[in-house]
């Protein structure tokens, strides 16, 4: 039977509004300080969404467009100014950054409790010790996609592709927290199907169009496609929608799955910032 298609817009646009419903009570309007170095389009585009949400959802947003050569210092002097501004609950700065920036040292330099990503490494620490505070969007957005069809987590295999720092190895303890058995596999992973089959809940997070096809995947899986690639001028996933919807139980599209959901959990997190801001 093919797999149930998993509408991550339309659960999206349900956080959305209940996040702006829950904005409208507040007196004061969480506000997101926008961040983005240089003119790579995909990052411009991905910018101009946060900012609509933003506004869609009655929250404040400033932006800083910055040039590709701007200075480290002047980036981090940026970030000192935002931190200390308590009209700013929510710092994001958009990621990848021109080369010449230490990325880590930037997302290092915002305080943690207006770190709306989630990436900074005090977030990401209490992450590793099941005390999260503000967790990555696109994690939270899996979690959420998986829980919407898959009303018991704990006990299941649960595989994740990708393991980096922004996407694979957050989703993987978040996994983990809601005791599931969770396998990281990466490029070095021997025999990667091996393990894919063996898993009720697959999340793919790579950046390999078409990489999963469907004799790598459990009949009846919940599929979690986080990739995003440009074919022939189409945005595809990771996975191979259209023979993995064949076997798959239930299955996210690209676009229109993680990505709309991605957004919204970013909108919850400046909510959620917004509330955890010290009492000055
Ligand atoms: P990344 O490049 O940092 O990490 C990719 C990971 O894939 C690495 O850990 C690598 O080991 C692994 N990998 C590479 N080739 C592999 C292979 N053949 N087999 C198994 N593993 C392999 O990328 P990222 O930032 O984690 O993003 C991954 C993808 O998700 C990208 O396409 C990105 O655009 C997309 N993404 C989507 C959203 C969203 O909101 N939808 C958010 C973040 C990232």
């Amino acid at each position: 039977m093919p797999a149930n298609i998993i509408d991550g817009k339309d659960i999206a646009e349900k956080i959305l509004d209940s996040v702006k419903e829950r904005v409208s009570k507040l007196k004061e309007k969480p506000k997101l300080a926008l961040v983005l170095v240089g003119n790579n389009p995909a990052s411009e585009v991905y910018v101009n969404f946060k900012e609509k949400d933003c506004l869609k959802c009655g929250c404040g947003c400033d932006r800083y467009n910055l040039p590709e050569d701007i200075d480290e210092i002047a980036l981090l002097d940026l970030v000192t100014k935002l931190n200390n501004d308590p009209g700013v609950h929510g710092i994001l700065v958009q990621l990848p950054l021109p080369k010449h920036i230490n990325e880590n040292l930037i997302m290092d330099s915002i305080l943690p409790h207006k770190d709306v990503d989630g990436f900074t490494p005090v977030n990401l620490g209490n992450l590793v010790n099941d005390n999260n505070f503000l967790e990555p969007a696109t994690a939270r957005a899996c979690i959420a996609l998986i829980e919407s069809v898959e009303n018991k987590i704990e006990g299941k295999n649960a595989v994740v592709v990708g393991r980096s720092s922004i996407v694979g190895k957050p989703v993987a303890l978040l996994l983990l927290q809601k005791n599931a058995t969770a396998t990281i596999c990466h490029s070095k992973t021997k025999n990667l199907k091996e393990h894919t089959k063996n898993a009720d809940i697959l999340v793919v997070a790579v950046g390999k169009a078409g990489l999963i096809k469907r004799d790598m995947v459990k009949e009846g899986a919940v599929v979690i496609d986080v990739g995003i690639s440009r074919v022939n001028g189409k945005i595809v996933g990771d996975v191979d929608f259209d023979s993995v919807k064949e076997v798959a139980g239930f299955l996210t599209p690209v676009p229109g799955g993680v990505g709309p959901m991605t957004r919204a959990m970013l909108l919850d997190n400046l909510l959620m910032a917004y509330r955890l801001k010290p009492k000055m």
